[in-house]
């Protein structure tokens, strides 16, 4: 019952500023505000408050930014027994916010870029489904990805940020999950979206999950189609709002849900996110899914 995710963990640092500063200009902020992050200490906190057990591959380093980045990861009880601490700085996002809204980030992968298929487990006992992003050197998450494929586990794959994705990953991934912007780089055929969600199917996947913010989210299996409206919210903030719906979706897979009962919950825990500012701040407990799904 074990989700394992094989990803990124960041600490993001923030400053609010009146816009973004043009090449060569510099701007005076606000305070800065230090929280954790990176897709796979994101997915995991939210898979870990969907009440799955999750346990976490991935990387930091020796440096002030560890204690910021494993924050959210401790508090949520994810186990960190496969976390390497590495001879790099942690992973660091700088994330400035404009008064219109606007972001502009930069990340400094540190710690997450150096590691190698050496770091995963040698065994994946225990493991019912493995949850990867595209945040890590190529080859990790294609090893993680074909070790679970040849172990049978099913293979989530949140194909963020967009960046390309290689067929012999493809080949191992049994749902793939990704917002507009990452399907219209997998150029996929097709005149509408649903159809191109179909044409990624027959890539040999059993699910793609096409999420679509305040739309909601659209899902094609080889059985049919699943279309999701999102769950109405006045939204504060939708950082990391694809983050949880991945983590709460494989964390219900993982717990026996249907399809159908998982993607609902991953809906209602995104909407939740996007009430609150913040990443893993803003996940919702299982709780609050909850009383809003029964
Ligand atoms: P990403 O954050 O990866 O760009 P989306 O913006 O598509 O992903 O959001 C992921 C999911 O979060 C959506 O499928 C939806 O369920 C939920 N969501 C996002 N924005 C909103 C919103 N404004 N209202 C309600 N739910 C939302």
């Amino acid at each position: 019952m074990t989700v394992l995710v094989v990803g990124s963990v960041n600490a993001d640092l923030t400053v609010r500023t009146p816009r973004i500063p043009a090449p060569g200009e510099t701007v005076l902020g606000g305070d800065a505000v230090t929280s954790p992050g990176g897709k796979g200490a994101n997915q995991a906190v939210a898979a870990a408050r969907a009440g799955a057990d999750v346990a976490l591959t991935g990387a930091v380093g020796q440096d002030a930014f560890r204690d910021v980045a494993l924050r959210g990861l401790n508090a949520a009880g994810v186990n960190l027994d496969g976390l390497h601490t590495l001879d790099a700085p942690t992973g660091l996002a700088l994330i400035t916010v404009s008064a219109h809204g606007e972001n502009a980030i930069t990340v400094a992968s540190g710690a997450n870029a150096h590691l190698t298929p050496t770091h995963l487990p040698a065994r994946l006992d225990g493991v019912t489904h493995l949850l990867l992003q595209q945040e890590l050197p190529p080859e990790v998450t294609l090893h993680a990805a074909r070790a679970a494929h040849a172990a049978g586990i099913p293979v989530l794959l949140n194909a963020a940020p967009t960046r390309d994705l290689p067929a012999d990953l493809l080949r191992c991934v049994t749902h793939l999950i990704v917002n507009e912007h990452e399907l219209a780089a997998l150029r996929a055929e097709g005149t509408n979206l649903e159809r191109q969600a179909h044409s990624v199917l027959e890539r040999g996947l059993q699910a793609v999950t096409v999420t679509l913010g305040a739309q909601g989210s659209v899902t094609v299996t080889p059985g049919g189609t699943h279309r999701l409206p999102a769950h109405p919210v006045q939204p504060v903030d939708t950082t990391g709002a694809g983050d949880t719906f991945c983590g709460v979706l494989a964390a219900r897979l993982a717990q026996g849900d249907p399809l159908s009962g998982a993607l609902r919950a991953a809906g209602i825990a995104a909407a939740l996110a996007c009430t609150r500012p913040g990443a893993q701040d803003a996940m919702p407990d299982w709780a609050e899914v909850q009383a809003i799904l029964t």
